[in-house]
């Protein structure tokens, strides 16, 4: 009986796994088209200053609007986008749209003249000989000022080929772009880079915020990667802020930028620019 049962149980479990692998090839196919069907559609989360609680800029995040299964977040199709080869055309496709939308706004609203736009790239695109000649086309095309514009890349980028890297960031400075370290604490996290490269923005991985705030372990280690920051002249951002109670903490530590649900939820272009540029802001946080 025992037996049966597990049999049956392992056959359920074999369905399901093909009903997987099957939606997974199903995503795959249907990934390849969704660029040219305009399926990709761009969210925006406000980033501020913790201390006067003003909007300093925006982050782009990419979500698939797929017909069937609705919107689907950037963690299910990214890493499927890369094993493709999509990722270098949807990368573009990300770049420009955020630098148009960044460049419209900016007209229309005074309240967006100074803000930076936060762009992610894959390490797919930073490996790709034309990043800087599709940046190039992309300021052009939109008329955006690069010196808006910040590029967020991950910490595990910077341990493979110094040379082209520091080559690239070269032409990147060049242009004013701003160089963000994303997710700070959760890849090979390691102060040589630190010393290698000139980075701009720091962001603290948002498992660090959300750790147990009120453990002198974790205090210690937020204020030793804020102070670390500042000591190589960079900026730091503290994500995924969700509380008010972690926003002051993070101020007490001297961490001046903050992005998560507490501050704004990423949001579409429409909602985004009603929510932000249409109201008053000092009355969306209630201290
Ligand atoms: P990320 O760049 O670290 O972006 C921050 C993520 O944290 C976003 O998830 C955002 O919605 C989420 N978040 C913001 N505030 C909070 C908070 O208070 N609490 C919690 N729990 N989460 C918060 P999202 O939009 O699902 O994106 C996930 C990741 O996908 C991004 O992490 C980034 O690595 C990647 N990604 C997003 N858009 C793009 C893109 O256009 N290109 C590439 N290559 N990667 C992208
Ligand atoms: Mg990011
Ligand atoms: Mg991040
Ligand atoms: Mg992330």
């Amino acid at each position: 009986k025992a037996k049966e049962k597990g049999r049956n149980r392992y056959c359920v479990f074999d369905q399901t796994m093909h009903k997987e692998a099957l939606k997974t090839l199903l995503i795959q196919t249907d990934l390849k088209k969704a660029l040219i069907k305009e399926e990709f559609i761009l969210y925006y989360q406000p980033i501020i200053s913790l201390s006067t609680q003003e909007l300093i800029g925006f982050e782009a995040l990419v979500r698939w609007n797929h017909p069937q299964e609705g919107l689907i977040p950037p963690i299910e199709f990214i890493s499927l986008a890369e094993e493709t080869g999509l990722i270098i055309d949807l990368g573009n496709w990300v770049f420009f749209e955020a630098c148009r939308q960044a460049q419209v706004w900016k007209k229309q609203y005074e309240k967006a003249a100074s803000l930076k736009i936060s762009i992610n790239l894959s390490g797919h695109q930073i490996n790709e000989v034309n990043l800087v000649e599709n940046i190039d086309r992309i300021c052009n095309l939109t008329q955006l000022d690069p010196k808006f514009i910040r590029m967020e890349i991950t910490e595990n980028i910077l341990i493979k080929n110094h040379q082209i890297i520091n080559d690239l960031f070269q032409q990147i400075k060049e242009r004013k772009i701003q160089i963000c370290i994303d997710d700070f604490g959760t890849g090979y996290s390691s102060l040589s880079y630190l010393h290698n490269f000139e980075l701009d923005i720091l962001k603290i991985d948002k498992s660090f915020i959300q750790r147990n705030l009120n453990e002198l372990k974790t205090i210690k280690i937020l204020k030793t990667i804020i102070d670390v920051a500042y000591n190589f002249g960079m900026d730091v951002v503290a994500e995924g802020i969700e509380t008010e109670q972690q926003s002051k903490i993070l101020q007490d530590l001297g961490c001046k930028l903050g992005q998560g649900y507490f501050f704004g939820h990423p949001l579409n272009a429409k909602i985004f620019e009603k929510t932000w540029f249409e109201t008053e802001q000092a009355s969306l946080i209630n201290y």
